[in-house]
């Protein structure tokens, strides 16, 4: 028996017209269960404001990396843990998320975070290029600071940021992605991108500190850091000739003649002191530095009744990026190619991938001039 043909146009009119008719039962039986009106989208401001009883802020979500990148192109790096004490291949910039979020404060201007990501990536491409993890022969990096730079896992991030650790991660995950596989170069080569936290308003030439002097490590006036981290430390007579003595005997100090014997011998232009006179001894103002406990090495002396009093600024040894500094610019308009360029003198900007170093434009002008002069 022949079938009677349909007309295709009134089938595919039918078709539709079933199937607007079910979207509408579907739309109208889930607002009649959930008993509410359709969602609208959600704040970008969740967090309530004090006494708003009632006012549920819904969590905001991990930010998804591997979304993000294609993890089949970018760099697997091995890892070694030293808290779980094993070796871990890791995605470059999972691992940069990790070094971010315990390097910098996570409540730093977005755009020192970005620099800060930039620093941390060259550092660690620079590490592994000239051999690797110095006390791990098997790995890249470790996650130790005093090794190479502190990290920080998923389940590390949530316990020190507690109710805070799905903003902050997303805050810092972001800006390591808005710069991924991007890095410092000079000359065509990848930087030793060395950083600190706070200058204490200059920084250091790198031959004042370590052993190479690097164009791009030259000292430069940091004006934005605040606080300067000044911190005062002291000693009382008796507790200072026996902390000089046990470390120093050949220099010997003693109660009668420690208050003449202690004396800054020589300082660099920033500050820093370059030698201290230790009685018959001169020690550097690094071994000082470790001595006394001090932040820094940019400090003065002054003795009172009881003993000596050490005046800190900065901390943490002076060369590269500012940390403080490079929020402080943020704060004052600066991006974080801007904050970049001005504290690795002459470096310029790349971006590192499958097809080698490869450089990217200068920054343009922003809020502030491409070459950041700072003021006074
Ligand atoms: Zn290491």
């Amino acid at each position: 028996m022949k079938r009677k043909k349909q007309n295709p146009i009134k089938l595919i009119g039918m078709c539709a017209a079933l199937l607007v008719l079910l979207v509408l039962l579907f739309l109208l039986m889930r607002m009649v269960l959930t008993n509410r009106q359709p969602q609208k989208p959600e704040s970008c401001s969740p967090d309530a404001g004090p006494g708003e009883i009632g006012t549920v802020t819904p969590a905001p979500t991990i930010v998804d990396l591997y979304a993000y990148f294609d993890w089949t192109e970018t760099t697997t790096i091995k890892v070694y843990d030293h808290r779980a004490d094993k070796l871990v291949d890791m995605d470059l910039e999972e691992y940069i998320v990790g070094v971010v979020s315990a390097e910098m404060p996570a409540y730093y201007s977005f755009e020192a975070l970005k620099a800060q990501a930039v620093a941390s990536r060259t550092y660690t491409l620079y590490g592994v290029v000239h051999g690797g993890c110095h006390t791990n022969p098997d790995a890249d990096v470790c996650t130790n600071s005093k090794c190479c730079q502190a990290f920080s896992s998923q389940e590390r991030m949530q316990k020190t940021w507690g109710k805070d650790y799905a903003a902050n991660y997303n805050r810092v995950a972001q800006a390591v992605m808005e710069t991924a596989g991007e890095v410092l170069v000079y000359d065509g080569k990848l930087c030793d991108a060395l950083y600190h936290a706070c200058s204490g308003g200059q920084t250091e030439d790198s031959e004042h500190v370590y052993a190479n002097a690097l164009p791009y490590l030259r000292g430069v006036l940091s004006p934005y850091e605040d606080p300067m981290r000044e911190e005062n430390v002291d000693f009382g007579t008796d507790a200072l000739v026996e902390l000089i003595a046990a470390k120093y005997p050949e220099s010997g100090i003693d109660a009668e003649n420690v208050r003449n014997g202690i004396a800054i011998a020589k300082a660099y232009d920033s500050g820093r002191v370059e030698t201290l006179r230790l009685g018959k001894t001169t020690i550097t103002g690094k071994q000082a530095r470790n001595l006394f406990g001090l932040r820094s090495t940019m400090f003065t002396i002054e003795w009172t009744q009881k003993g000596i009093v050490f005046h800190t600024k900065g901390y943490g040894h002076g060369v590269g990026l500012s940390q403080n500094g490079a929020n402080g610019m943020a704060k004052h308009g600066s991006d974080y190619r801007e904050i970049l360029l001005y504290y690795y003198t002459g470096a310029e900007l790349a971006s590192y991938g499958a097809d080698g170093i490869q450089p990217l434009a200068a920054p343009t002008p922003g809020n502030t001039d491409t070459a950041f002069v700072p003021e006074g």
